[in-house]
């Protein structure tokens, strides 16, 4: 793995059995680039339990409870000439963490990126506390960081492959014998399935991409509500998907959207994006340019 330019000084008192730090570092890069940051950047990050954040809430802040994340940033005369910007520490607590992506029904994982990201837009000077308008931008940009993220904590790979065998079960491939199973992953923890369906007037066939895509819009979904596609193929090889199915879900999902395509037996696979699928693709953007 490329070494980060960006360093995180790490510190988690509250043992968690993931190794979190990874992702820590893939948030912190990402949102150092949605910024439009240039040079390199360090910030201390710990992992805290409930009553040490209560302690510091009520020491720094004055607030007598605990709370999911705190930040200090350092003073900006403390940034010059420096060739590593210390940005600050942030703090988090994992265990109000998990209370809270029960609460809004999403990933513990995903709760921990979205703490880190509010912390480090606070120190760079974002805030949510005063008017409204302020708010509203920094929530704004906390969503996007958040949305664009590298990372997909939503799908189960084994739930997935089973997924697909069954999805790939019922391809109505009656004259290809070519049978392809596809699921669409939705962030409320749904895989829609779809396969391909053949027509003796063969244009008329839909792939199981699209299948499974289209069921899911069918089904009052929208794109920013799903997580990523995958695909099995009946092939040795990783067949990956065709032209017309790439143009398709570079317009029904984030280009940023996994991808995971398995051949037959599942031992050969290609884990990709939309986005990488269709490089410079076209758009509704081009149509009235
Ligand atoms: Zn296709």
């Amino acid at each position: 793995m490329e070494e980060s330019q960006h360093i995180i000084d790490y510190l988690d008192k509250t043992k968690q059995k993931k190794k979190l730090l990874p992702t820590f570092q893939v948030v912190f890069n990402h949102t150092l680039e949605v910024l439009k940051k240039k040079g390199r950047y360090e910030v201390s990050l710990s992992l805290l339990g409930p009553d040490e954040m209560h302690q510091l809430n009520l020491k720094y802040r004055k607030v007598d409870a605990p709370t999911d994340v705190l930040t200090f940033a350092y003073r900006e005369a403390d940034f010059i000439k420096e060739p590593i910007t210390d940005l600050g520490c942030i703090m988090i607590c994992p265990d109000i963490a998990k209370k809270q992506a029960k609460e809004y029904k999403h990933p513990y994982e995903r709760e921990l990126a979205f703490l880190f990201i509010h912390g480090l837009l606070h120190i760079f000077g974002y805030d949510h506390h005063g008017n409204d308008a302020d708010a509203k931008k920094m929530f704004a940009l906390q969503n996007e960081i958040l949305d664009t993220l590298p990372i997909d904590f939503y799908t189960d790979i084994n739930r997935l492959k089973k997924e697909l065998l069954l999805a790939q079960a019922g391809s109505m491939a009656t004259y290809s014998h070519f049978k392809v199973g596809a699921v669409v992953v939705t962030k409320d923890g749904k895989y829609h399935r779809g396969f391909n369906i053949e027509n003796s007037s063969y244009p008329a066939t839909v792939c199981a991409e699209r299948c499974a895509l289209f069921s899911t819009y069918a089904a009052g979904y929208h794109l920013e509500d799903i997580v990523s596609l995958g695909c099995i193929t009946s092939s040795r090889n990783v067949g990956t998907c065709c032209g017309v199915c790439r143009q398709v879900m570079s317009e029904l999902m984030n280009l940023t959207c996994p991808v995971y395509i398995f051949n037959r037996d599942e031992k050969k696979k290609l884990f990709t994006t939309v986005g990488e699928l269709l490089p410079a693709s076209f758009s509704k953007k081009d149509l009235n340019a």
